[in-house]
């Protein structure tokens, strides 16, 4: 029976219950999940060198039986792990130093592949860089056989361009056996993929079929190895992914990587659509009352940046169709001004405006600011927080209800059953992604069709807005106010940690405070927290008489509330925490932030944690403690650099979309192919192309759309509810 791609991996030749379980273990349960498991790398064995012909100091790719091995012990302790390795030509000795464990995978008889540096030592050795395992000694033929030299079906084995293939692999599954399951099926495989994406978009893009496309990533071809354009840097493994299979390979990924930011567009196209096309929106009317005497009394000149964008929200808030609007701007730009110009564009024409924060800090934050640029006008925002008591929440939530409240800042506490609008004209959502696609949807419901603002301290390149919010329209913020100082930044190594910590001391008696930052990463949460903690309690002695804090995520939502409180307040001096703490904080007279292991952060977090200092007009310093020495270049151009948008674009292209787009994991946009710093021209074709189809069937309703829809559906839970509806 022909395979489908929905056919369960178990029954492939080959893949029995135990390999379907290791399988699973990777996510893989069909042959379509299979066919996508591409390698995550490839060695190129295109260029081997006959041992004899090995000279020092060349870096070399050999191909050969080992015929004996063994680890030694140095005299500095060190074991190594040494194999001879012999072919055709001659004999030559591969040394794996402090490695010895790989004497239990290395055995003798077995075909390897080695890459690596030629050095002496004891007599000319490859230290190898990689090594793959090409047959095992009965696969291989042992004792006496194991003189022959690599024969064809060998060479087979590396696929018939001799680029190999590298798996994800899984315990009790090898990247080997992986190889050989996939290699057995794949065409029969193939023969079951259709291609979703219709032939003329596909061909105007320049791009493989999708059937040769898998064909490419799993099996390259010798023919193509080189021939493509550059391979571009794949964003999973920037240094290996994609990079040694040359043009086969490359026009496999590109491939893959159009199709994700085909469907991701006509997702993002379908919801502007929709969103357009949806009730008509609030027709607000330019009164010039509130908004005027809110210019006129500002204690500040707005930016440049601010009025340009009080400019575009203005304009949509006038037009007749809802305003779905992004304004993204880093921290300190002044955000808040901005839509409570919005705010008071909907309240001058009798309608209510809703601002929500993420958490109770922040919304009092916001409330607190609002009321300050609001006094002198004679209004008050309303205030709505889950730690009111009961009565005043009642009694908020009357107003609200009355309409008598026109300003309303809160949390999650305006999205709940018992709050209800009067008349909601205007929808403001600070730090958008942290809310669910559900909550916001809820706070919109709340109205009929408000006009809605999202703000965003996340700023990101012009390619990525266009994929991750392709359904919005964007204003950005990218000034400071004036008279900011830029905070300055230095990397230091953790030896000179005692004099951060004498800096912060100074600078604490001095009146100021301080943040000291420590990266919880999953693996190893718990030595981490315990790094947190001891830190507080020796930094705590060290600093007596000043306070010191902690707050971590594994506290309740409440005792960090009364932690960062007391912290707001000038009670405690400085705060050690993990990065829990909020990004939109506001303490100007938080001086100073020392951040711990640096490296494990992506330099737009870091950036975010460094807008957390800086915000008064004190000179603030961010010091970076690290011992790692690869990442210092990377760290020092941080150093460097103070514009979050160009610091974003960096981040982009060093590290990919992973940390970027991480923002938005939920609304099920991970990128695994694409790489948007260098496929931006698969970007404008994807999208264009996106665009165009809806064009003509704007539901995805055609019969021979079927397997596009299948497949958005696939990929994009929620997203395939928008070809549903309308
Ligand atoms: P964010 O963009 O991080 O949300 P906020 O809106 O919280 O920034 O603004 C930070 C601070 O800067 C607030 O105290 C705000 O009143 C002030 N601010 C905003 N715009 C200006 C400006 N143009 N000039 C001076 N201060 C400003
Ligand atoms: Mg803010």
């Amino acid at each position: 029976m022909a395979l489908r791609l929905d056919s369960p991996v178990q029954f492939l030749r080959g893949v029995g219950p135990r390999r379907a379980e290791a399988l699973a273990r990777l996510g893989i349960a069909t042959v379509e999940d299979l066919l996508y498991h591409t390698p995550h790398r490839y060695i190129d064995a295109t260029q081997v060198t006959p041992i004899a012909k090995v000279r020092e100091g060349e870096e070399v790719t050999l191909v050969g039986y080992i015929v004996s091995k063994g680890v030694l012990p140095t005299r500095k302790g060190l074991r190594i792990f040494r194999a001879v390795l012999r072919d055709d030509s001659g004999l030559i000795e591969c040394a794996w130093p402090g490695q010895a464990f790989l004497d239990r995978t290395i055995a003798p008889g077995q075909l390897l592949l080695v890459t690596g540096p030629v050095k002496h030592f004891h007599g000319r050795q490859v230290v190898p860089r990689e090594f793959v395992v090409l047959a095992d000694a009965e696969e291989a033929g042992t004792g006496d056989d194991s003189r022959r030299r690599p024969t064809t079906a060998d060479e087979e084995s590396l696929g018939a361009g001799m680029v190999l293939p590298v798996y994800g692999a899984t315990e009790g599954l090898s990247h080997r056996q992986i190889r050989r399951i996939v290699l057995d099926h794949l065409d029969e495989m193939v023969a079951a993929v259709e291609d979703p994406v219709p032939a003329a978009v596909r061909s105007a893009a320049g791009l493989l079929p999708l059937r040769d496309a898998f064909l490419a990533l799993h099996r390259p071809s010798s023919t193509a190895v080189g021939q493509g354009r550059p391979s571009s840097v794949g964003h999973r493994r920037p240094t290996s992914a994609f990079t040694a299979g040359g043009g086969g390979v490359e026009d496999g990924r590109r491939r893959l990587a159009f199709d994700e930011l085909f469907d991701l567009q006509l997702v993002v196209a379908r919801a502007r659509r929709l969103s357009k096309a949806a009730a008509k929106g609030v027709r607000f009317e330019n009164r010039r009352e509130l908004t005027s005497a809110l210019k006129q009394r500002l204690p500040f000149e707005l930016t440049r940046g601010q009025k340009r964008a009080v400019r575009e929200i203005t304009l949509d808030m006038l037009g007749t169709e809802r305003m779905h609007r992004l304004l993204m701007g880093d921290v300190g730009t002044g955000k808040t001004v901005v839509a409570l110009f919005a705010m008071l564009l909907a309240v001058e024409n009798d309608y209510q405006a809703a601002f929500m924060a993420p958490t109770e800090l922040l919304a009092e934050q916001h409330g607190r600011t609002i009321a300050m640029l609001l006094a002198p006008l004679g209004m008050a925002p309303e205030i709505l927080l889950g730690r009111l008591s009961s009565a005043d929440k009642a009694a908020a939530r009357g107003r609200i209800g009355a309409g008598s409240a026109r300003v309303v800042v809160g949390t999650h506490a305006l999205i709940e059953e018992p709050t209800a609008f009067h008349r909601l004209g205007l929808v403001v959502i600070d730090e958008q992604h942290r809310f669910g696609v559900e909550q916001r949807a809820a706070l919109i419901a709340k109205g009929a069709a408000p006009d809605v603002l999202l703000l965003s301290a996340t700023p990101i390149p012009r390619t990525l807005a266009l994929t991750v919010y392709g359904d919005l329209d964007i204003s950005v913020l990218t000034e400071r106010p004036a008279g900011r100082p830029v905070v300055r930044t230095g990397v230091r190594a953790g030896a000179d940690r005692g004099k951060a910590y004498e800096f912060i001391k100074a600078q604490c008696a001095a009146g100021r405070q301080a943040y000291v930052v420590y990266p919880i990463i999953e693996e190893s949460e718990y030595t981490d927290l315990r790094a947190a903690t001891t830190a507080s309690a020796d930094l705590a002695r060290r600093l007596k008489p000043h306070a010191v804090g902690l707050v971590h995520g594994r506290m309740k939502p409440e005792d960090r509330d009364l932690v960062m409180r007391a912290f707001r307040d000038g009670e405690i001096a400085v705060l050690v925490a993990t990065t829990v703490i909020e990004v939109g904080i506001d303490v100007p007279n938080a001086a100073v932030m020392l951040i711990e292991h640096p490296e494990r952060f992506g330099l737009a977090q870091l950036h975010q944690l460094r807008g957390r200092v800086g915000r008064g007009t004190e000179e603030s310093h961010c010091i970076l403690v690290t011992d790692d020495r690869a990442a210092l270049p990377r760290l020092r151009r941080f150093a460097r650099l103070s514009d979050g948008f160009r610091i974003a674009d960096l981040d982009l292209k060093q590290r990919g979309m992973g940390e970027l787009a991480g923002s938005r994991q939920s609304g099920g946009v991970a990128l695994r192919y694409a790489n948007l710093a260098t496929d931006g021209d698969l970007l404008v074709a994807a999208r264009r192309g996106a665009f165009d189809l809806l064009e003509r069937d704007p539901a995805l309703r055609r019969p021979d759309h079927a397997p596009l829809r299948r497949r958005i559906e696939r990929r994009y839970e929620r997203g395939i509810e928008l070809f549903r509806v309308g």
